[in-house]
């Protein structure tokens, strides 16, 4: 809009003939919206589950450990002289970094660090993906990934999942513009696991870097990390967040080749994972007996209540993650229309779960974070007087 000129030269304190040319400058009378990048004002910003600030949820919607993290952690935060923050970070995480290579067995120049594996997702995008260089991910997976890509304002090919969420192999092969695929491993939200073998298949088909997103992998059977040495273009994402309880601390880290570790070292904030943060992933790194504990139960619970949902003849997926995808059902009801039902019988009793119904092919299923056994028994519970109503 036209600006008055004399009221801008007041405004600004600058001489007439100045509040002129700066009125005619289409970029000062322009708004914010229109100065961003064309692409920026229409995004959706990527919406996380919730996190209520009541105490009293059982909240089971966002993977995170029912247990807390190794009291070797706390006590390493707590012996963490308060004055050296001040200070910055050691930039790559050095110590952090050289004991995550020892623990897989690689060298240190395989191994970047992240503010949890979202910044690590985040920096492969902004890598990878661009108007002429797409990237290609399941659908349903993790819907961050399409997030990322319209903020590059990049182009994706999604890969649709059959009725019973198996991915036909022959959607693996890419085109020459395709240069990055992303594959949640073991897969979200269904929990399933794509064997070692499919990983190759998929390695030997698609032209790009293939990204085995193992957010969960801990919990899993398998993992692609073995197969790094062998092939250069695979990468693999792992974090902190699930497995060692520290989704608070955002930590997350890349594992690659040396060259790919090389180009995104080249992108992120110099100091992307904090002093603190660093000091609590080598606590934790640590001390795997503890951890090993806590995953064991997590999967005893799993299994246990997979089985609790199969005995219902709930279609239940195999999940190797720390969560399980279901779809409830009763006597007069089941599908999409079932699964909304359960889920706010649940939040009612507040206990907080996952559904997505904007998908058909997700919309009849809850997807159920392994909690405690105390938190398990209530959703039994729970599920089980649903069923009756
Ligand atoms: N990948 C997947 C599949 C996830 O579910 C999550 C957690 N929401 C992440 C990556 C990111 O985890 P974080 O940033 O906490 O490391």
């Amino acid at each position: 809009m036209a600006r008055d000129n004399r009221s801008m030269a007041k405004q600004f304190s600058l001489p007439l003939d100045k509040a002129v040319l700066f009125s005619q400058n289409p970029t000062m009378t322009r708004s914010l919206r229109n100065l961003a990048l064309p692409h920026i004002p229409g995004l959706h910003a990527y919406t996380p589950g919730s996190q209520p600030s009541g105490g009293d949820w059982v909240k089971l919607n966002t993977n995170e450990c029912p247990y807390p993290p190794s009291p070797k952690v706390g006590e390493a935060l707590r012996n963490f002289p308060y004055d050296k923050l001040r200070l910055y970070p050691n930039p790559r995480g050095e110590v952090l970094r050289q004991a995550l290579a020892d623990f897989y067995e690689l060298s240190a120049d395989r191994v970047l660090l992240g503010n949890g594996s979202d910044d690590i997702l985040n920096l492969l995008v902004r890598a990878f993906c661009w108007e002429t260089h797409h990237a290609v991910f399941p659908e349903p997976s993790y819907s961050l990934y399409p997030t990322l890509v319209a903020i590059q304002n990049g182009q994706a090919r999604t890969l649709s999942f059959t009725q019973d969420m198996h991915l036909p192999e022959e959607l693996f092969i890419g085109q020459p513009q395709e240069t990055i695929l992303f594959l949640t491993n073991p897969n979200a939200p269904t929990g399933v696991l794509f064997s070692q073998h499919q990983i190759i298949r998929l390695l030997e088909s698609f032209p790009g870097l293939v990204v085995v997103d193992e957010a969960y992998g801990e919990f899993a059977r398998e993992s692609a990390i073995p197969l790094l040495k062998e092939y250069p273009k695979l990468a693999v994402t792992r974090t902190f967040s699930k497995s060692y309880a520290l989704a608070g601390c955002r930590l997350g880290y890349l594992l690659g080749s040396p060259e790919l570790i090389g180009l995104i070292d080249r992108i992120r904030d110099s100091y992307n994972v904090n002093a603190l943060t660093q000091v609590a992933g080598l606590a934790a790194l640590a001390d795997q007996s503890y951890y090993q504990k806590i995953r064991s139960a997590i999967i005893a619970e799993r299994n246990e209540f997979i089985r609790w949902c199969e005995e219902r003849e709930w279609c239940t997926f195999p999940s190797e993650a720390n969560f399980v995808f279901t779809a409830p059902k009763k006597e007069d009801l089941e599908g999409a229309e079932a699964a909304a039902s359960a889920f706010a019988f649940l939040e009612k009793k507040k206990i907080l779960v996952r559904y997505f119904p904007k998908l058909p092919l997700t919309a009849p299923y809850l997807r159920i974070t392994v909690g405690r056994p105390e938190e398990m028994a209530a959703v039994r519970q729970a599920l089980a007087e649903w069923a009756k109503t």
